[in-house]
């Protein structure tokens, strides 16, 4: 029983140090907060092992201490990771992007109008496939085979008031007529918060994220953007394809310019200049702001993915004059999950996310590519947005305990992606094959 003293002694002490290294690197690496946790852990981990040791002595009950460690040696494993950055911070700024590029801007442009003429003399290579996609019927419209007036209703009316709170958005207002506090960021993600995102962080406006047409239009004294995240419903986004997961996407464009506008109101009542990014007015290109605040990262399927929600969200933002905080971006281990997991291109129906074994560079960012055209093509084939890649990510699963327990593994153990993409096979039972192209 006096070896098993001394042993129990020497695993708690070795569990004890090995948590204060843990911590002391969390800190030089600037978390912070997961130093605080890494030292409960370690004063929580002491007293369970301590305990479990009396009763040993006491009792000689070898259950009750093999049931106590083993929770022990769990959390150990689960936190002994400093958060590291994604990727996508550590490269440099992308290269501009020209909106009129996008394939929604390219459907608005109409043959034998001047703009039309202009842009495939500028673009010759776009008109063939562009032209191919005109000739199908609009997304939505009665001749598509997935009509349903009442969600093509929903839908229209929806974009038409994010124009409308779009265009109330114009700079005039600026009453100056509250001090700005002194904590301006947390203030500002609060009122965030509260008019209905669920995720808000601050990010500093990169030159490289204004769209090439939008340069001159965003002032320059514009160096902040407020991003956020508004979730959208987990059973609509998993009916999709179909009008119900078409208007879900409307309606979370909708709440996205709502708490824009709210954003753009409160910014403008501490005297500062704000302009709102909403659907159709989009100056900057959002995922990567919304990843260096910190809100998520970029993953396979080519959109921000978040932890909580996945890519189950509408992304806004508000630039602004104010001086603001920035916050850090954060990874959790998504890299590491989509190499392994590859769901959304397996199950894509357009066949238009990369295979690839992993990220690539493009246009000075790393990451996995999407075909727009091939995606629009399957939209306009069916008559509503697909969705599909959003609905089969493991991340957009409800936040609940088990996916939670999951997320967190990832997140400080890359190395559990394999065991999380199989436990995730294993409950939802399906997918198709996934083969990488290399
Ligand atoms: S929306 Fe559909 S077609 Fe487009 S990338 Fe996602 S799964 Fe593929
Ligand atoms: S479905 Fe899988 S591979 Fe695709 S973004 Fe989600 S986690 Fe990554």
């Amino acid at each position: 029983m006096e070896a098993l003293g001394y042993y129990f002694a020497a695993a708690s002490g070795a569990a004890g140090l090995f948590m204060l290294t843990a911590a002391v690197v969390s800190l030089l690496a600037g978390g912070q907060r997961r130093a605080a946790l890494k030292m409960i852990y370690l004063t929580v981990g002491y007293a369970v092992v301590w305990i479990a040791l009396l009763q040993l002595v006491v009792t000689r009950l070898w259950p009750a201490g093999i049931a106590l460690g083993l929770p022990i040696l769990w959390a150990l494993w689960l936190t002994a990771r400093p958060r590291s950055l994604n990727p996508l911070s550590r490269l440099p700024s992308a290269e501009p992007f020209d909106r009129r590029d996008t394939v929604f801007s390219r459907m608005q442009l109409h043959p034998g109008t001047a703009e039309y003429r202009r842009y495939y003399a500028r673009h010759p290579e776009k008109k063939g496939t562009d032209d191919c996609l005109r000739e199908m019927p609009p997304v939505g419209s009665p001749e598509s085979p997935a009509y349903r007036p009442e969600s093509a209703l929903l839908t229209r009316a929806c974009f038409s008031a994010v124009a409308h709170i779009a265009k109330e958005s114009a700079p005039t207002e600026s009453t100056g007529s509250l001090p700005r506090p002194a904590n301006a960021a947390s203030v500002l993600k609060e009122v965030g918060r509260r008019a209905g995102a669920a995720l808000v962080g601050i990010a500093r406006l990169d030159r490289g994220d204004i769209y090439l047409q939008g340069h001159g239009e965003v002032d320059t004294d514009e160096e902040m953007a407020v991003v956020y995240a508004v979730p959208m419903d987990y059973q609509a986004v998993a009916s999709a394809p179909g009008p119900r997961s078409m208007s879900e996407s409307a309606l979370g464009y909708l709440r996205a310019a709502t708490v824009g506008r709210t954003l753009t109101s409160a910014i403008r009542q501490m005297g500062h200049s704000a302009h709102l990014h909403a659907n159709n007015t989009y100056l900057a290109v959002l995922p990567p702001l919304a990843v260096r605040a910190g809100l998520g990262e970029i993953g396979r399927i080519g959109l921000l993915v978040t932890e909580g929600y996945g890519p189950r969200v509408r992304l806004g933002a508000v630039t602004t004059g104010l001086p603001l905080a920035p916050d850090r971006p954060v990874s959790f281990g998504l890299q590491e999950y989509c190499r392994r997991c590859g769901l959304c291109a397996a199950f894509c129906p357009g066949e238009a996310i990369s295979r690839a074994s992993g990220p690539r560079k493009h246009r000075g960012v790393k990451k996995w590519t999407v075909n727009p055209e091939r995606c629009y093509e399957y939209w306009r084939k069916i008559g509503t947005d697909c969705g599909v890649c959003l609905k089969v990510c493991p991340y957009a699963r409800p936040d609940d305990l088990l996916h939670r327990a999951l997320r967190r593994a990832v997140r400080n153990r890359p190395a559990a992606a394999r065991l999380a993409v199989k436990i995730d096979e294993l409950l939802y039972r399906r997918r198709p094959e996934f083969r990488k192209d290399g």
